[in-house]
């Protein structure tokens, strides 16, 4: 169920959970700023989520309340993610689904890295 990218953040959420090691993830990377998984139902041969360490909804929120850090941080992460799965040569994909019309379901922000195959069109239909 999408949910909306906007208002409070929820604690209770699943990557909350998970980065309070309340929950287990296959963990890929972690650093000051970021957390990286592989995702619990793969849509490619590689599909590892990469979320902020900080309290923060969607992209929208984070792209306009993290600090500088944060967010340099994060998407240096992201780039050395994808670099030590070795997909800089053959290419990779980065998604952040925001808010309901862009199908977001878990309200803690993440990008998905996909990779190990061509990964065809950018979007369906
Ligand atoms: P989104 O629709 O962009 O919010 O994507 C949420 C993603 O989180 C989906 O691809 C789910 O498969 C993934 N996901 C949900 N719960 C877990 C979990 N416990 N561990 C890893 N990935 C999860």
């Amino acid at each position: 169920m999408p949910v909306d990218g906007t208002g409070a953040y929820d604690p209770q959420n699943v990557f909350a959970r998970i980065l309070r090691g309340e929950l287990p993830c296959r963990k890929v990377y972690e650093d000051e700023y970021a957390l990286a998984f592989h995702d619990i139902a793969p849509k490619a041969p590689i599909h590892v989520l990469v979320i902020p360490k900080g309290a923060y909804i969607s992209f929208a929120d984070f792209s306009a309340q993290a600090s500088e850090a944060e967010i340099a941080g994060f998407i240096r992460a992201v780039g050395k993610v994808a670099r030590d799965l070795g997909l800089e040569a053959p290419g990779y994909r980065l998604v952040s689904n925001t808010g309901i019309e862009g199908g977001q379901e878990v309200p803690h922000f993440h990008v998905h890295l996909f990779g190990g195959r061509p990964l065809g069109a950018m979007l369906p239909g």
